[in-house]
C-alpha cells in the first residue's frame, strides 16, 4: 500500500500532466492561428505525450491500489507576445516539472518505496530529455527563428513530428 502522502504528490502530478498537455494545447493553438502549423503540429504532438504521463500516473495509483481524484485543470497563459515566447516559457515549464517529479523521488526514498522509485526512474530521464528537447528549441529560434526564410525551415521541420504513445511497463 502506499504510503498517503506519496499517494497525494503522485495524485496530484495526475493534474500536473493534465496541465501540462493544456500548456501545449494552448502553445498549439497560438501557433496555428499565427500560421506557423509546423510548430503547432509539434505542441499538439507534445500535448499528447502529456496526456500519456497522465494516464500513467493513474494507472499505477491503480495499480497499487489508490483511488484517482481528477481535479480542476489550471487555464493556461493563452496570451504570448510573440514566436519565442512559447518557447522560452515551455523550456521552464519542463524546469518546474523535472523539480516536481525529483520532488515525488525524494518522498518515495524517504519512505523506502522502491517500487514507487523505479516508476519514476523512467520520468527522471525523461525530464532530462524534454529539458534538453526544449532548450535545443529555443536555441534554433534564436539562431535560425528571426528571419523569415530560417522560420519557414524550421516550422516545416517541426511539422514532421510523429507521435508515439508513450508506454512505460508499470
Ligand atoms: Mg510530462
Amino acid at each position: 500500500m502506499l504510503d498517503a502522502k506519496l499517494a497525494e504528490l503522485l495524485n496530484n502530478h495526475v493534474n500536473q500532466e493534465f496541465y501540462s498537455a493544456y500548456l501545449y494545447l494552448s502553445m498549439s493553438n497560438y501557433y496555428n492561428e499565427e500560421g506557423l502549423s509546423g510548430f503547432g503540429h509539434w505542441f499538439s504532438v507534445q500535448a499528447q505525450e502529456e496526456l500519456d504521463h497522465a494516464i500513467l500516473f493513474s494507472q499505477y495509483l491503480h495499480n497499487n491500489g489508490a483511488h484517482v481524484a481528477l481535479k480542476t485543470i489550471e487555464a493556461p497563459n493563452a496570451n504570448f507576445t510573440g514566436f519565442q515566447e512559447p518557447l522560452q516559457e515551455s523550456l521552464k515549464h519542463e524546469r518546474l516539472v523535472t523539480g516536481l517529479i525529483h520532488n515525488i523521488y525524494a518522498t518515495a526514498n524517504q519512505v523506502k518505496d522502491f517500487r514507487t522509485m523505479q516508476f519514476l526512474n523512467w520520468f527522471v530521464k525523461e525530464q532530462g530529455e524534454e529539458e534538453k528537447t526544449a532548450e535545443d528549441l529555443l536555441k534554433k529560434f534564436e539562431l535560425f527563428g528571426q528571419d523569415g526564410k530560417g522560420l519557414y525551415m524550421l516550422d516545416s521541420e517541426l511539422s514532421e513530428r510523429v507521435y508515439t504513445q508513450t508506454t512505460e511497463d508499470i
